[in-house]
């Protein structure tokens, strides 16, 4: 299907006009997409039959990822979502409510090739890249069954996003121009892809960019995360001083707490030492065990706060959203890919 979903008001237009209508026909197919965000043309009440007919010849259509699976976290009202893509392909998302608005957390890619140690993501390789417009129709697809409105958008689900630049670029631009969501409440996370880093600070955005640390040893975090062996740590560091001074946005580091891996006192010192001097944040998150034979408590992460604040670092724990419902990015995947 050729999809109209992604498309700019200056194609749908163009589309109109080549089909023989006016081009404020463009217009309202627009309002209908973006605005009322309906899922097939025959709910667009103000265009004419023969336009619909015509669109419907040519294989237009309206068409966002088609909900396979949702679990609900009662305790959090927090949801996880499974995807069937055009292809087949299957993509989880998360929508998180908070009081000061709903957020959701997208994929960028089937699958994963970075193959960080404690993410399910990864575990079987990547399939593909997701276009833009699949992106943001996770979203929309979110709030059509929701019926909730999403404000901030965290790039953190299935995927790499630095891996799929252009696509990603593409739809944070889609987002902000079509689905009104300012730059400032869409954070893109990244395992650490240095020359992309130096690249995005290029783009002239206002985006929030967070970096998956994890680790202050260079030969730790080659080992929990593969990725960092072609992405030196002291290069990274410097990327994201260099991106703060270029763009003005504060950087936050991600740090996944791992038990007697990355949460010893050397640790935190070496922590101190590569971040004290700068403008940092620092944001703890609990593992959320891949594997059902490792549990950690909360405490594992609140001491490690502890350590850290008394260096002076500033930090923050992640609540652990959706823990009961396998929230971790690509868990319920594999599950049913599994099963
Ligand atoms: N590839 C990007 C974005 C996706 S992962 C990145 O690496 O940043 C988003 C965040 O969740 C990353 O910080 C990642 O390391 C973390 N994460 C992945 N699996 C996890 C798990 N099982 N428990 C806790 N954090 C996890």
């Amino acid at each position: 299907m050729n999809n109209l979903f992604g498309k700019s008001l200056t194609d749908l237009k163009d589309i109109c006009i080549a089909l023989g209508f006016p081009k404020f026909r463009g217009q309202q197919l627009y309002n209908w997409i973006y605005k009322k965000k309906v899922d097939s043309l025959n709910q667009c009440k103000n265009l004419p039959k023969q336009l619909i007919e015509k669109l419907e010849t040519e294989d237009y259509g309206i068409y966002y990822p088609k909900v396979i699976k949702v679990l609900e976290d009662k305790q959090d009202a927090t949801k996880k979502y499974l995807f069937e893509m055009e292809d087949g392909e299957l993509v989880e998302s998360v929508l998180m409510s908070y009081n000061y608005g709903n957020s959701v957390c997208l994929s960028t890619q089937v699958g994963c090739a970075m193959g960080c140690r404690f993410c399910a993501s990864g575990k079987n390789g990547k399939n593909r890249d997701l276009k833009a417009q699949e992106i943001a129709g996770q979203l929309v697809a979110i709030e059509r069954e929701s019926g909730k409105s999403i404000s901030n958008i965290v790039l953190m689900g299935m995927g790499e996003p630095l891996d799929n630049y252009e696509e990603v670029l593409k739809f944070i631009k889609f987002t902000n121009e079509n689905l009104g969501i300012g730059q400032r409440h869409i954070t893109l996370s990244t395992c650490g892809i240095i020359d992309k880093i130096n690249d995005l600070a290029n783009e002239d955005l206002q985006i929030n960019l967070a970096i998956s640390l994890h680790s202050p040893f260079q030969e730790n975090r080659e080992k929990i995360m593969p990725i960092a062996k072609e992405n030196h740590l002291d290069d990274l560091i410097k990327a994201t001083k260099d991106y703060f001074d270029k763009t003005g946005r504060r950087v936050t580091y991600e740090y996944t707490v791992i038990d007697n891996v990355n949460n010893r006192k050397e640790d935190a010192l070496e922590l101190k030492r590569l971040l004290g001097d700068s403008i940092h944040h620092i944001n703890l998150i609990p593992l959320n065990p891949v594997t059902k034979n490792k549990r950690f408590t909360d405490n594992t992460v609140n001491l490690f706060f502890d350590e850290l604040n008394k260096l002076g670092l500033k930090s923050t724990i992640r609540k652990s959203n959706g823990s009961n419902i396998e929230a971790a990015c690509g868990q319920l995947r594999n599950r049913e890919l599994e099963e």
